[in-house]
Parts: structure tokens; C-alpha cells; sequence
């Protein structure tokens, strides 16, 4: 491996009195404002969107919010077994196991949480899943929230999301199929 040692290079007296460059930067920024404000849109669009208004569109693999699954009972799939908490590296999920009355499932949620404030929607907790109980498809993008305790998603309301249309399927399965009607495997 290459490293490269930069020399630290000396200030000039300009730089060090610091306001020209803070009156640079602020020119900058003026300048875009007046143009987002009274510029030429057609000739230089914006590059930005007036969110919520308008939205960008996702790309075709977008997921989206995670959301919890049944079984044909109407029972959380889920058995607490702590496998996507210990594999989520924000440290976002958090559960609470309660004895279940069927001695074949042992183990439930009383309570499972996400702080989607944490949550950088990298998808190990529905790869570390042996239930396929969790799930990220419902291509719904996490609400704007205003006090952080909004931003924590309880066990209800991640049963209550509903998926995409097609994803009835286990996770991955779906590309499994469209991969075998392709002949590809
Ligand atoms: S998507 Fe990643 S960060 Fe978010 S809850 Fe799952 S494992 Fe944690
Ligand atoms: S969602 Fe899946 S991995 Fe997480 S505790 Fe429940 S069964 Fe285990």
C-alpha cells in the first residue's frame, strides 16, 4: 500500500485573517440563492426539488421502509431470537421476548422497536432473519418526523405496513423467479 505524506503547507497572512474566504463562501452561496430565487431555470435547472411537493423518482430496486410479517394465523412471524438486532450495525433494533404459549415457537416479541433515526437501511437485519419475518419492501419512504420519539417504529405499526405488490414470495425468491422464467439459471 501507497501511503502519501502531504506537507502541511503554511497559511498565507490573507488567509489567516479568514474573512475574506468566509465573504468568498457566503458570494457563493448568494449567488445560487439568487438564481434558485429570480435565475433562468430553463437555460440552468435547479438542482434541487421542492420535497415534499415534489419528489425524485426511486430507482427501480428501492425497498423501502421495513415492515414486519404474519403468519396465516394473524401471529407475528417473529420469535425473538435477536438475529437481526445482533447483525444491525446502527444498534436501532430493540427487543423484548416473551414466553409464547406454543412450546414449537417458544420465544415472542412483547415489544420490537426500530429508531429509523438510526437506521441506515442497510438490509442485515432481513438478511439475518430465519423467519423471513421482517421484511424491506414496502417502497414507502420513512415519515418526517418532528420529535424523536416519533422517529421509533413500534411492532404494530411494522405489522400494519403493507408489502409491494409481488412480494408475497419469501425474500429473494422473487428474483429467484424471474430468473428461472428467464432460463438464466
Ligand atoms: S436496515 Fe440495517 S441499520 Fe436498519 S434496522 Fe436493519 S440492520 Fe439495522
Ligand atoms: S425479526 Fe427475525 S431475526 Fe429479528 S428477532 Fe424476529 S425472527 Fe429473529
Amino acid at each position: 500500500m501507497i501511503i502519501k505524506v502531504r506537507e502541511r503547507t503554511k497559511m498565507s497572512a490573507y488567509e489567516r485573517l479568514y474573512l475574506p474566504e468566509v465573504f468568498r463562501g457566503l458570494g457563493v452561496t448568494l449567488k445560487h440563492l439568487f438564481h434558485n430565487l429570480f435565475g433562468n431555470h430553463k437555460t440552468r435547472p435547479l438542482q434541487t426539488v421542492r420535497y415534499p411537493e415534489q419528489k425524485l423518482n426511486y430507482p427501480e430496486r428501492f425497498r423501502g421502509q421495513h415492515r414486519l410479517l404474519r403468519r396465516d394465523n394473524g401471529s407475528t412471524r417473529c420469535v425473538a431470537c435477536y438475529l437481526c438486532a445482533t447483525a444491525c450495525p446502527a444498534y436501532c433494533i430493540h427487543i423484548v421476548a416473551g414466553e409464547a404459549k406454543d412450546p414449537k415457537i417458544e420465544k415472542y416479541p412483547t415489544s420490537f422497536t426500530i429508531d429509523m433515526l438510526r437506521c441506515i437501511y442497510c438490509g442485515l437485519c432481513v438478511e439475518a432473519c430465519p423467519e423471513d419475518a421482517i421484511r424491506m419492501d414496502t417502497g414507502i419512504h420513512t415519515k418526517p418526523f418532528l420529535a424523536r420519539s416519533d422517529a421509533v417504529m413500534g411492532h404494530l405499526e411494522l405489522l400494519a405496513f403493507p408489502g409491494q405488490k409481488d412480494t408475497s414470495l419469501p425474500y429473494g425468491a422473487q428474483e429467484y423467479r424471474v430468473l428461472k422464467n428467464t432460463e438464466k439459471i
